[in-house]
């Protein structure tokens, strides 16, 4: 896939170099999944209504990240006959992804999707965004408040990270209370290890202290182990969690995870420590309900996830980008979706254990 993409950029790259050759390799049309019978002579004006397609450049902080390839897979999708997507790689580096921004302003495309590499870097999209009056949406990295208010064409599509944070932290105390057993030291305070997204991400941040204040809020005390970072990978999250055990070992009561990657990772960790076979067990809860996850519910190996919606996700952010390409406001008639104070689209969490997991996929 990257070698695929590296390929289109090449090409697209070639292209712009010998601007006016009239080459036929442009990465905006090759990348359209549609029918390829639209057409495909767009005039490239910005802000401007138009019955074509309208061009929206996309770039997604890293292919390599489960959640963010099923978000990606939904633009794809959702795109079909609303607009010509260019699909692009930041490969998690801030001044990669401010080249693709670029590239496409250069190309006058009419709309932007930005999945930030750091949240932070949106302020300085905004202002090229607005200097070129090209339409920007911002999904799943969510820009500070001020950086929002630079534009009324910046929208901002993701899901309220506290939500997935307190949803986490309630299936543990749901477990909690139904098991006695899980107290296994006896001493009436939950012991638990916490394993981190990538620190900065609101939804790391946010997760980890609202998971943590679920438990609390239903009158449980607990105690903080041990808590690292394991950036969201699945890698990290086997390897941390095998140096929690090695520290703590017996003591630890539950793990939580702000992803289901890092919780995957938790429970190979887990499973070479001899737990899910005989009685030892471990409650684990994730976030996102991908679907290897989905699968480690059924097998019983995680008590529970919360959907973070990437279909909806994705579909919502392309529809917005697509109306605002058009010189259009999106609204929640034609969007679809609530719209709230005008630039943000709020997409719904919703807590997933195995008795449920139809409603994940
Ligand atoms: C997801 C993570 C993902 C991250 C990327 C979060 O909302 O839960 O799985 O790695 O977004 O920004
Ligand atoms: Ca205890």
């Amino acid at each position: 896939m990257r070698k695929i993409t590296s390929v289109l950029l090449a090409s697209a790259l070639l292209g712009a170099a010998l601007a006016g050759c009239g080459g036929n390799n442009n990465s905006a049309s090759t990348t359209n999944s549609g029918a390829g019978t639209t057409n495909t002579t767009n005039s490239g004006n910005s802000g401007g209504k138009s019955a074509e397609t309208p061009k929206v450049g996309v770039a997604i902080y890293k292919f390599d990240d489960t959640f963010m390839t099923g978000v990606r897979n939904a633009i794809q999708k959702s795109a079909e006959g609303i607009a010509t997507v260019d699909i692009v790689d930041s490969q998690n580096s801030q001044p990669t992804q401010n080249d693709k921004v670029d590239l496409f302003i250069t190309k006058k495309y009419n709309g932007m999707l930005i999945n930030p590499v750091d949240r932070t870097a949106a302020g300085v999209i905004i202002d090229k965004a607005k200097t070129a009056n090209i339409p920007v949406v911002f999904l799943n990295r969510e820009p500070l408040p001020e950086d929002m208010k630079k534009w009324d064409k910046v929208y901002y599509v993701g899901a309220k990270a506290e939500e997935s944070g307190t949803m986490s932290g309630q299936l543990i105390v749901d477990y909690w209370k139904a098991h006695p057993e899980a107290d296994k030291n006896g001493d009436g305070v939950l012991q638990y290890v916490m394993l981190k997204g990538e620190p900065g991400h609101q939804d790391a941040e946010l997760r980890t202290t609202y998971s943590i204040q679920a438990v609390e809020d239903a009158g449980i005390k607990v105690e903080k182990l041990a808590e690292d970072t394991a950036m969201w990978d699945r890698v990290k999250g086997q390897e941390k969690m095998a140096a929690f055990l090695g520290s703590h070992g017996d003591k630890i009561e539950a793990v939580f995870a702000n992803n289901d990657d890092m919780a995957l990772g938790a429970i190979e960790a887990l499973k070479a420590a001899g737990y899910f076979s005989g009685d030892k067990y471990m409650p684990v809860v994730g976030v996102d309900a991908t679907a290897p996850a989905v699968q480690a519910l059924q097998d019983g190996t995680m008590l529970g996830t919360v959907l973070n919606d990437a279909n909806n996700q994705g579909k919502a952010a392309i529809t917005v980008a697509s109306l605002l390409a058009k010189g259009e406001t999106p609204t929640k008639d034609n969007v679809g979706f609530d719209i709230t104070d005008n630039q943000y689209v709020w997409i719904s969490y919703k807590k997933i254990t195995k008795d449920n997991v139809a409603d994940a996929k």
